[in-house]
C-alpha cells in the first residue's frame, strides 16, 4: 500500500451468507460464491440475515470484517456531509461546477437542476451522490452553513 489517499472500502460485511451478493440490472439477480442453486423458490431464505432454512455452505462475515465495514461506512458518510457543507449555496439552478474536495486531494464536481443534484469527487470511492429535491427550494440550504 502506498501513502496515496485511498478510499478503497472493505469488503461490504453483512449480516448475510458471505458467500451471497446482488448484481443489480436487467440480467442480474441474487448470486452465490459457491454456486448453490438460488433459483428454487424459498432457496434465497437461507443466504439472509436471519436465515430460514440451512445451507449447509452458508459462512458468515466475522465480526473483523463487519467492524471494518461499519467504519469505513461511517467514514464515507461523513466524506459526503462534508463535501455538501463546502458546496456554494445555494447552487443556482441548470449549472455545474468543481471545488477543491474537502476530503482529499481531488476535485469536488456538483451539478444542480430542477429538483436534483449531483456531487462526485474525482477521487475513487471518496463521496458522491444523487439528491432529490424538492421545486423551488435552494440547494444546499443557506441554513445548513455551519
Ligand atoms: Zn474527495
Amino acid at each position: 500500500m502506498s501513502d496515496v489517499l485511498s478510499f478503497e472500502p472493505p469488503l461490504h460485511a453483512t449480516k448475510h451468507c458471505r458467500h451471497y451478493s446482488y448484481e443489480p440490472g436487467l440480467s442480474g439477480g441474487p448470486r452465490c460464491a459457491v454456486g448453490c442453486a438460488m433459483s428454487e423458490p424459498g432457496s434465497l431464505g437461507r443466504c439472509m440475515p436471519e436465515p430460514r432454512g440451512e445451507c449447509p455452505k452458508r459462512e458468515e462475515y466475522t465480526a473483523d470484517e463487519r467492524a471494518a465495514w461499519k467504519v469505513a461506512r461511517a467514514a464515507s458518510m461523513a466524506r459526503l456531509a462534508n463535501a455538501v457543507q463546502a458546496l456554494p449555496r445555494a447552487i443556482p439552478l441548470n449549472t455545474s461546477g468543481e471545488i477543491d474536495c474537502p476530503n482529499c486531494s481531488g476535485k469536488l464536481r456538483y451539478a444542480r437542476w430542477h429538483r436534483g443534484a449531483e456531487i462526485a469527487c474525482t477521487t475513487p470511492h471518496c463521496c458522491g451522490a444523487h439528491f432529490n429535491i424538492a421545486g423551488g427550494v435552494d440547494w444546499p440550504s443557506r441554513g445548513e452553513a455551519k
